[in-house]
């Protein structure tokens, strides 16, 4: 008897506007074709190998390139091809428009992976896709300004009905169950975090499901704890100094860090700086940073989303990802408070450079994230004391 094919066609699950994405090109205030690794995955590698940038105008703009193939762009990083930038750090395929020379010469199909894909991430699991936008780029935090859900609840919940693995329907419920203390808006985002992070630990022996009156009791329990506000801050200032570290030294994202890290670097030397000065300015810092709320809750559903749960994650990748979630949170405030601090305002275009910023200096792979979190902390998976630590809880504000 033949095989049968399988042809039951996978499920689809998408954060709301992923289908409305449109690259800004041109008029893109923040192109990912500068200051970014940019990788070439082997099939184009090849292609790029035979192909020549030899006989068009374009060409003006390349050095050398009569005698060049277009694999010669490229650089070994990591073991794998990346394109080579030019001095202005800038892809050499970048033309004085901000348009793609190798799109307008070759078309879409000469782009490497990453080129075509960005910012859309498809994670692949064995009955469903999972389909989302990285926080990387300006046009989706657009989105997250003018969209009023980031996910349709309905279809995440029935989906999971349609789970049969038993471990990959307690992930999926758990990440389903983080994302509800987000959508509360009665909570803080930092409440949530920290309700999230606890619930998250609690159910790595299997437990995803909780009464109203429990929930409530944790969250009284969150608002009774003692944080203090200028260990966190000072945590938090440490903990982008470090983050952007290398950036800084490489000669990347100049323009944005250099006064950041002005000021990043003067708390930390100046004793002075929190007992006199850190109240005043960081309440005066929360009041224009509660109108960035809206999207910055939408920003953590949709990170939490398209980061917490992968086809061969298990609870211990969840809660790692979880970790880096909310160190990029606290990174990204900390960033919005260096740069209230130093020009007095905290606009919607502003908190968007933070998190485009922020969130590309943090988007390192999983085996990156493993490696500076055993080596930054000693150990793979916090302590909840950590974790609040570093995020705190506005409760007071
Ligand atoms: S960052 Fe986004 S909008 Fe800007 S050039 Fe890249 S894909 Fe297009």
């Amino acid at each position: 008897m033949a095989n049968r094919v399988n042809h039951r066609k996978k499920h689809e699950i998408k954060t709301t506007y992923y289908d409305k994405f449109q690259c800004l090109a041109s008029e893109c205030p923040i192109t990912c074709c500068k200051e970014w690794k940019i990788s070439v995955d082997e099939k184009s590698s090849k292609k790029w190998n035979d192909t020549r940038w030899s006989d068009h105008r374009e060409t003006e703009y390349i050095e050398n390139a009569k005698t060049k193939k277009l694999s010669e762009y490229l650089i070994h990083y990591k073991e794998a091809d990346v394109i080579c930038l030019n001095e202005k750090k800038e892809c050499p395929f970048l033309d004085q428009q901000k348009l793609c020379k190798l799109v307008l010469r070759y078309g879409d199909q000469i782009l490497s992976k990453t080129c075509r894909e960005f910012p859309r991430e498809i994670h692949e699991f064995k009955d469903r896709r999972e389909y989302s936008l990285a926080a990387c780029c300006p046009a989706v935090v657009d989105f997250w300004r003018d969209t009023q859900d980031v996910l349709d609840k309905e279809a995440m919940e029935k989906m999971e009905s349609d789970i049969k693995n038993n471990k990959e329907r307690h992930l999926y419920q758990l990440r389903m169950l983080l994302i509800s203390c987000l959508e509360d808006q009665k909570i803080s985002i930092e409440k949530a975090l920290l309700m999230g992070f606890y619930l998250l630990l609690e159910g790595k022996d299997g437990r995803v499901s909780y009464q109203k009156e429990e929930l409530e009791e944790l969250s009284q329990a969150v608002d009774e704890m003692d944080f203090q506000i200028e260990d966190t801050f000072l945590e938090d200032n440490a903990l982008f100094l470090d983050m952007t570290e290398n950036y800084w030294k490489q000669g990347i994202y100049r323009i944005f860090l250099e006064p950041l890290r002005e000021e990043a670097s003067r708390m930390e030397t100046d004793d002075g700086y929190i007992e006199n000065e850190f109240m005043q300015e960081y309440g005066k810092f929360l009041k224009v940073y509660r109108d960035q709320e809206s999207l910055l809750r939408k920003y953590l559903i949709a990170e939490m989303f398209g980061q917490l749960l992968l086809d061969d994650y298990d609870w211990q990748d969840m809660t790692v990802a979880m970790q880096w979630i909310g160190m990029e949170y606290a990174i990204m405030r900390q960033a919005a408070f260096l740069t209230f601090k130093q020009t007095g305002t905290l606009s919607y275009e502003q908190m968007k450079e933070v998190i485009v910023y922020i969130a590309r200096m943090t988007g390192y792979d999983d085996a990156d994230i493993w490696e500076y979190l055993e080596e930054s902390f000693q150990t793979l998976i916090w302590e909840w004391g950590y974790f609040a630590f570093i995020i705190g809880n506005r409760k007071g504000e």
